[in-house]
C-alpha cells in the first residue's frame, strides 16, 4: 500500500484524492490517510501530490516510518 506521510500536515490540496481510483484517501483533522487494505498500488497519487508525501511502504523514509502504522490506524474500520 501507499502511505501519506509528514509534509501533508496542514496541506489542503487535494489532488491525489481526485485521482485516486478506489477513493481510498481519508481526511483526518491534520492531514490525509491511506487505508491500506483498500490501495491497489496504482502510484496514480503519486505525482499528484504538490508536497510529495506520499511513498509506497517499501519506499518510506526513515523519519517517517511511523506513518506506515498511523495510516493504517486513522484509516477507518468497519
Ligand atoms: Fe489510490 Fe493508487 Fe494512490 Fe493507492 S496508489 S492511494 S490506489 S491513487
Amino acid at each position: 500500500a501507499h502511505v501519506v506521510t509528514a509534509p501533508c500536515f496542514e496541506c489542503k490540496y487535494t489532488d491525489c484524492v481526485v485521482v485516486c481510483p478506489v477513493e481510498c484517501f481519508y481526511e483526518g483533522e491534520q492531514m490525509l490517510y491511506i487505508h491500506p487494505d483498500e490501495c491497489i498500488d496504482c502510484e496514480a497519487c503519486v505525482p499528484e501530490c504538490p508536497v510529495e508525501a506520499i511513498f509506497h511502504e517499501d519506499n518510506v523514509p526513515a523519519d517517517y516510518k511511523e506513518f506506515i502504522a498511523l495510516n493504517a490506524e486513522k484509516a477507518p474500520h468497519l
